[in-house]
């Protein structure tokens, strides 16, 4: 199995999974990038999964669906270009000879999704929309702090060796402020400079790992004592109101 992200528009990427000769993709927020690659490496697509019903995340299903015949798979709760299969919270799916696993993750959307592989060749395999990121997770447009902390809890049990995959590139802008939130954390500085040298050389940071987020993503963090001492400092009442995890996303969007 080969996992390759197709960038797409200014900071996404089309995650693409094939053997060879059969391909899925994740959030085709564009078609002519899965396109161009389905060419390239002579690939039929098989099978489409959407984790939310954003337009960068679905924007190329109808033009895939109709050129390729690929299923759709998609969140239950929220309604992507149809038809599609709908599925929810521990579901399972079957493509390219592959089970993943369906967790309901709310907070970036009312109904996001993820998809769970235990196991591709050997590691476990997570492909988590706008969730988690490496270093951040989503905006709360539609979902409350509360979910959001309870779907990243859920998603950092997973085994250690996790792959991964995000749909956005912002891993350098998200170390920015995880670096101003926790400062002396040597593993951050660290794989702040793994992924600088990766940027400089055109190179994605992604996947991630669970263990690597585990340690170095504030969200995953928010009550490990020097980010409390740092959200102290920002806003000692909206801490004591709000607790840890809403008062560090709220500073977050005012992070310049
Ligand atoms: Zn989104
Ligand atoms: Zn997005």
């Amino acid at each position: 199995m080969t996992l390759i992200p197709l960038p797409a528009f200014s900071d996404n990427y089309v995650w693409m999974l094939h053997d060879g000769r059969e391909a899925l993709v994740v959030d085709p927020g564009d078609a002519a990038p899965v396109l161009q690659a389905l060419q390239q490496e002579d690939l039929e697509l098989r099978s489409i999964l959407v984790t939310h019903h954003h337009a960068d995340h679905t924007g190329g299903i109808h033009t895939l669906r109709d050129t390729t015949g690929a299923q759709v798979w998609g969140p239950a709760r929220e309604s992507i270009p149809a038809p599609y299969q709908p599925l929810a919270q521990g579901q399972q799916l079957t493509c390219l000879g592959l089970s993943f696993e369906v967790l309901d993750v709310p907070g970036h959307t009312a109904g996001h999704i993820a998809f769970y592989s235990a196991d591709i060749e050997g590691a476990p395999l997570l492909f988590c929309g706008d969730t988690l990121f490496s270093a951040g997770c989503g905006r709360l447009f539609e979902g409350t702090p509360e979910q959001m902390e309870d779907s990243l809890r859920r998603l950092a049990m997973l085994p250690a060796a996790t792959r991964v995959c995000c749909t956005h590139e912002y891993t350098l802008s998200n170390l920015r402020f995880a670096l101003a939130v926790d400062p002396d954390n040597t593993d951050l500085l660290a794989y702040q400079a793994h992924c600088q040298a990766l940027r400089d050389r055109g190179l994605p940071t992604l996947p991630s790992s669970i263990d690597l987020e585990r340690r170095i993503n504030p969200f995953l963090r928010a009550s490990a004592p020097p980010i409390l001492a740092a959200l102290h400092a920002f806003d000692a009442a909206g801490l004591a109101h709000d607790g840890a995890f809403a008062t560090l996303r709220r500073w977050k969007n005012e992070y310049r």
